[in-house]
């Protein structure tokens, strides 16, 4: 009998083996270009004013173990960030605090998921929800984005599919990112009322990781999933990572605001997940506090990063645009490109391959569609200055003329 677990199979990171790839030739002194971290804090320095907050949270003293489910004082900054972003009125008792979205994720798996339990993903998906459901012991259910209709959902499949599910497997949730990782996409209102309308027939729970809600430009207006789904239950996924562009400082919430029996239930149990671990980093918790509610500084700050972000995304559309070899649909939200790659057309067996070959030769280091379920793509990170991104995509796109 072996020493680890069956299910720690799934603790793994599929694109972790092709970052070895890059480090290994770090090591032999190579400069890569890395267009694959999705990490705001790399590019734009926490807002100042987080910081010293967090820094001041110390000299307070504030190093103890807070709430279990968070200080009292974030909880109070996500109720009033709720009532001033979405007319949300949420109480206490709806809100978990947790290390980043990833913990939150963690505690819904497995406080909903027993053996063989399905949850509706659609791909591309982010890469870390699949391993937190296998080792709830669940098993993902995927569907497609569309990708010919801008990444968008097609409500009257998902609805066949559902159907067919129901007879064989029990549904526990399904999940949406909103916006997109990786494919930038801002699902519209009415996608999501299609969604609240086949939840609210079938029973199911939806799961929203919105935890780039604010990151949204090129005329997008993003819909948070509260803003249809009263009625019915739902959880919201959010944090400070991108938002508030601190993802060192790992703090997440869950929130499930329904009064029915199934959300009272869960948001019983999320409050238990939180006690079993004690306590989300303290100091960062009034830092994040700050960051909401000092809605000032919160404005000038995602301001600039969003006209940021928008620039070089469209500077990067552009330049992808002159590779024939690739098909882009534009995003409007979160900071991710996923253009389609002809691999054919330049003599490449998959896109592991592509993106390999092009670490190695051009040192640019991009993400393969396949480790988020759609093979046949590539995710480009767009948060890097537009000196960076030029030369990347330039490198990338005289990489396929010469493959052609
Ligand atoms: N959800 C999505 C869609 C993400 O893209 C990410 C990080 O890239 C996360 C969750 C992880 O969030 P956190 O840093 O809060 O754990």
């Amino acid at each position: 009998m072996g020493l680890l677990s069956e299910r720690s199979r799934y603790a793994v990171n599929p694109l972790e083996e092709d970052d070895a790839i890059a480090e290994a030739m770090e090591r032999k002194g190579k400069k890569i270009i890395r267009l694959n971290r999705g990490d705001p804090a790399v590019y734009f320095p926490t807002p100042k004013y987080i910081k010293e907050a967090y820094i001041e949270a110390i000299a307070e003293n504030k190093t103890y173990y807070t709430e279990t489910r968070g200080a009292k004082e974030l909880v109070a900054a996500v109720m009033g960030r709720y009532r001033r972003m979405y007319g949300l009125d949420l109480e206490e008792e709806d809100i978990v605090i947790t290390s980043g979205v990833s913990e939150a994720l963690y505690m819904l798996s497995s406080a909903l998921l027993d053996r063989d339990d399905r949850v509706i993903v659609f791909k591309p998906y982010y890469t870390q929800y699949i391993p937190y459901i296998g080792l709830a012991g669940g098993r993902e259910y995927l569907l497609d984005y569309k990708e010919n209709d801008g990444w968008g959902i097609d409500i009257d499949e998902l609805n066949r599919h559902v159907r067919k599910l129901k007879h064989k497997a029990r549904i526990k949730y399904m999940l949406l990112t909103n916006p997109n990782n990786p494919t930038g996409t801002v699902l519209g209102r009415k996608t999501l009322e299609g969604i609240v309308d086949l939840a609210n027939e079938h029973d199911l729970l939806l799961v929203s990781d919105e935890i780039y809600d604010e990151i949204v430009f090129n005329g997008a207006r993003f819909t948070s999933i509260a803003q249809m789904a009263r009625g019915i239950p739902y959880v919201i996924l959010n944090g400070a990572s991108k938002d508030f562009d601190a993802t060192g400082f790992r703090i997440g919430f869950a929130i499930v605001p329904g009064r029915d029996k199934l959300s009272k239930e869960l948001k019983a149990k999320l409050a238990d997940f939180a006690s079993v671990r004690i306590s989300a980093n303290a100091p960062a918790q009034y830092a994040v506090a700050e960051g909401m509610n000092n809605v000032v500084e919160h404005n000038r700050a995602i301001r600039y990063m969003v006209s940021e972000i928008e620039e070089r995304t469209n500077f990067a559309v552009k330049l992808l645009d002159e590779n024939k070899e690739l098909t882009t649909v534009r995003p409007r939200g979160a900071y991710y490109i996923f253009p389609k790659i002809d691999l054919k057309r330049i003599g490449f067996k998959d896109d592991k391959e592509f993106v390999d070959s092009l670490l190695k030769s051009e040192c640019v280091q991009i993400t393969r569609g396949s480790g988020f379920g759609t093979p046949g793509h590539i995710r480009i990170v767009s948060l890097p200055p537009k000196e960076i991104l030029e030369e990347a995509i330039t490198r990338l796109n005289e990489f396929c003329r010469r493959k052609r």
